[in-house]
């Protein structure tokens, strides 16, 4: 998502310009519960506190799954779909809320019973029949129709999030709130499921979305069925679909890893060549932090300028202006760090672009050598220390995506490798990300690896670059390093 840029020397322009803007299980069977339960029972909570987005998110449940189904008139923008949503409660819940916004609800069950909601957008309270157990898994459906709309946030100006439209194409780039505006879910990255998604269009507009592709079923010969799994851990912001008319690419595998792509038809050539890169660049970062995480990796590249791109799990969407090569590690990145790491809140939001600003860097470091890498780094300091950069770790909602979180959180990387030495610092960040795989971790958990690994106590030291309200100085071995002493 898009940095707010400082005007920068143009070598240092193109080594950045990844930053961005770039940037079923069953139900239970019922137990009817017991006049205790019913008694204890309360319902959970409509927000679970996030310090950006307090209402984001609902307390009282733990999705493990969602099974999408959706038909889609792409020239209308209407939609009907069911939601099924197999949860498992974490307290006696008598109510619950899901996160939706917009489209009209008709029927929703719980456990196969009818259930009441009510709704205050975008806020949707649903009363099972029976009170839900604690540590019981339950499964929700939702029927609903409509046209979704995209969200505009206040605090985010430069997108409109969630489901968007555009002639003959959808396209779904959510982070952080969209993913409310075309499904009902637990809309806050620390609540992170698995995804079936089956998604019916007119022929011959192809669907693409989340992880592996199982099959493409004929309807009636006019339409056809697209049905998508994603079977590792997904936060709802990371959720995408495309629809529209595009050609899929192959690309050469990276061991294990299949390479697949969606392009415009028109100019697909030129992106495929774009993006060829992109076997080389998975060996690379998984040399550094560890396997990449899941089975398949590949971009969908919209037939317009979009002005960011975004890290879709496992299908990162970019405009036909964002393939420069700092943007494709930047997205690839991701995978590792932001979405199977994941943090925790919205707050935390550096642990994802920070790291993913640096190791775009890496990789051009990579390819052009060390020097770059360190004049580059310390021409953005200046401009950070003059721009009087704030704390990456204390940033308000409308400044998530802003230099103070990409630079100096990039920084905050570069700071503690010139403190601890690249071995250290590479074994910091390996140990990080196998530690959180799959999961969520929040700063404090970033620092107890860096401490631990390094053996030394860099609380202080990070807690600086991170939450300090003045730009740290740049550690010793820097200056020393940059001289050539
Ligand atoms: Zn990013």
């Amino acid at each position: 998502m898009p940095l707010r840029r400082l005007a920068l020397p143009l070598f240092l322009a193109l080594a950045i310009a990844g930053c961005l803007p770039i940037s079923a299980p069953p139900p239970q069977g019922l137990q009817p519960p017991t006049p205790a339960l019913a008694a204890a029972a309360g319902p959970g909570s409509s927000g679970l506190n996030d310090p950006l987005f307090p209402l984001l998110g609902n307390g009282g449940y733990d999705v493990q799954h969602y099974a999408l189904d959706l038909d889609v008139h792409v020239p209308s923008n209407t939609i009907t779909a069911t939601a099924t949503i197999v949860a498992t409660a974490t307290q006696n819940l008598s109510a619950f809320n899901l996160d939706f916004s917009g489209l009209t609800v008709t029927e929703i069950t719980v456990n196969d019973l009818a259930a009441v909601h009510t709704r205050s957008d975008p806020e949707m309270t649903v009363v099972p029949a029976l009170p839900l157990m604690e540590g019981s898994l339950f499964t929700t459906t939702v029927s609903y129709h409509g046209t979704p709309r995209p969200l505009r946030d206040p605090a985010i100006g430069f997108a409109a999030l969630g489901w968007n439209h555009a002639g003959n194409l959808i396209y779904v780039v959510s982070e952080p709130s969209g993913a409310m505006t075309w499904y009902p879910n637990n809309n806050h990255p620390s609540d992170k499921a698995t995804y079936t998604m089956r998604v019916t269009v007119d022929k011959p507009y192809t669907v693409a979305a989340n992880g592996e592709l199982v099959k493409i079923e004929e309807q009636d010969g006019r339409r056809a069925t697209y049905t998508w799994t994603m079977d590792a851990p997904m936060a709802s912001y990371l959720a995408t679909l495309v629809i529209g008319d595009l050609v899929r690419v192959d690309n050469e595998r990276s061991g294990q890893v299949r390479i697949r792509n969606y392009f415009p038809t028109e100019d697909a050539n030129r992106l495929a060549i774009q993006f060829s890169v992109t076997a080389e660049m998975i060996d690379y970062y998984s040399a550094i932090l560890g396997d990449y995480p899941f089975e398949t990796y590949g971009v969908a590249v919209l037939p317009f300028h979009l002005g960011y791109a975004l890290e879709t799990q496992t299908l990162s969407i970019f405009g036909n202006d964002g393939g420069m090569e700092g943007v494709i590690a930047h997205e690839l990145m991701h995978q590792w760090l932001g979405n199977h790491v994941t943090p925790a809140t919205w707050q935390d939001i550096w642990l994802n672009e920070g790291f993913a600003t640096y190791f775009q860097r890496l990789w051009l470091d990579h390819k052009l050598g060390r020097g770059f890498l360190d004049t580059g780094m310390v021409s953005y300091y200046k401009l950070l220390k003059a721009g009087h950069a704030g704390p990456p770790g204390a940033v308000g909602a409308h400044d998530m995506f802003s230099s103070t979180v990409y630079e100096r959180g990039a920084w905050t990387l570069h700071a503690l490798r010139l403190q601890v030495g690249d071995e250290a610092f590479f074994r910091i960040i390996r140990e990080y990300y196998r530690r959180h795989a799959g999961g969520n971790v929040s700063t404090a958990g970033f620092i107890a690896v860096a401490n631990e690994v390094s053996g030394q106590d860099l609380t202080e030291f990070l807690n600086n670059w991170i939450y300090g309200p003045e730009l740290p100085p740049i550690p010793e071995e820097t200056i020393t390093d940059t001289e050539g002493n």
